[in-house]
């Protein structure tokens, strides 16, 4: 009996260590967000699978904490997701990436897409499309080369709304991409119903390319695609023979290791001149 109540003591002592953990990484991320230059957006590109070409590339958040170093967006957007902090970087992405990309003419004519994550918790806010509209605005993105990256899960939330949210998303002109796709629990009835652009197969799914299961499940993932209407974007692409397999089966677009990591602002300019003079 004594025993279990240390191990009761045990418990609920690491489950507050874990919760002060957790506020003070959150008053840290607020803090981050306020003073801007501990956070930064690398860019990962994204090639047309067929011409080789850069099309786009994904906005991926980075921060850089002065006391502990790099921390994983794995880390930090789950607790941003659980204060109301994701919307604010969610704006703040937005913002910051859409402003970078027309101050140094990556708009103009054969101008390159950015897709940028959103979080479930935007579905449950009903200005979203207001908000990403601003943005666009004030920013002077043409709203076509924006693409919002969602998951299943935010399709999947009840009673939410994030059918019409969507709509009036699609209604700024921007595209719409399903991320992860394969990894939720979205019903195909719903697919249908959705006006998405692009469906990007997970990464779990390139991994098993070389199993003769993987790869009938990735053809069929890319076929299920067109019949919808969709274009198809492979993530976590890091062989050459794996790029292979997705252009023989139809995939329009990659993003992984193979074509580059995720880059720094600076690093991802340096790229696009280089290709560009090639
Ligand atoms: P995600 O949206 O699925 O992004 C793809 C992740 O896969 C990125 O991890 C990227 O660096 C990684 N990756 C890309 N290619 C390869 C590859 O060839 N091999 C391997 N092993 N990994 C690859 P990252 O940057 O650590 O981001 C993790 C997750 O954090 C993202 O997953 C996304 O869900 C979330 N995230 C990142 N930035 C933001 C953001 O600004 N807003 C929101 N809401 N979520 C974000
Ligand atoms: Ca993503
Ligand atoms: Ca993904
Ligand atoms: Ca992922």
């Amino acid at each position: 009996k004594g025993e279990g109540r240390n191990a009761y003591r045990y418990y609920t002592e690491a489950l507050t260590v874990a919760a002060r953990q957790r506020l003070a990484l959150e008053s840290r991320l607020h803090r981050a967000l306020a003073h801007g230059d501990e956070l930064k957006v690398y860019y990962q590109p994204q090639w047309d699978l067929q011409s080789g070409n850069l099309v786009g590339a994904e906005a991926l958040m980075r921060w850089f904490d002065p006391d502990e170093g790099l921390i994983s967006p794995a880390v930090f957007i789950p607790v941003a997701e659980e204060s109301n902090l994701i919307n604010l970087m969610t704006d703040w992405v937005i913002e910051h990436s859409c402003e970078f990309w027309v101050k140094n003419g990556l708009t103009g004519a054969n101008g390159l897409h950015l897709a940028i994550n959103l979080s479930p918790r935007s579905f449950s806010n009903a200005t979203l499309a207001v908000g990403v509209q601003e943005s666009l605005l004030r920013t002077g993105f043409p709203p076509h080369l924006l693409e919002l990256e969602l998951t299943e899960g935010a399709l999947m939330q009840e009673g939410t709304g994030a059918l019409a949210i969507l709509q009036s998303l699609r209604d700024t002109g921007v595209r719409l991409a399903l991320d992860d796709f394969g990894t939720g629990y979205s019903s195909l009835a719903y697919l249908r119903k959705f006006p998405l652009d692009v469906l990007k197969i997970d990464k779990s799914f390139v991994d098993v390319l070389n199993e003769e299961s993987g790869a009938a499940m990735v053809t069929a993932i890319v076929d299920l695609a067109h019949v919808l209407g969709f274009r198809s974007l492979a993530e976590g692409v890091e062989e050459e023979s794996q790029a292979s397999f997705l252009r023989a089966c139809g995939c329009e677009m990659y993003q992984g290791y193979l074509g580059s990591k995720p880059l720094p602002a600076a690093e991802f300019l340096v790229l696009v001149s280089k290709l560009k003079s090639e």
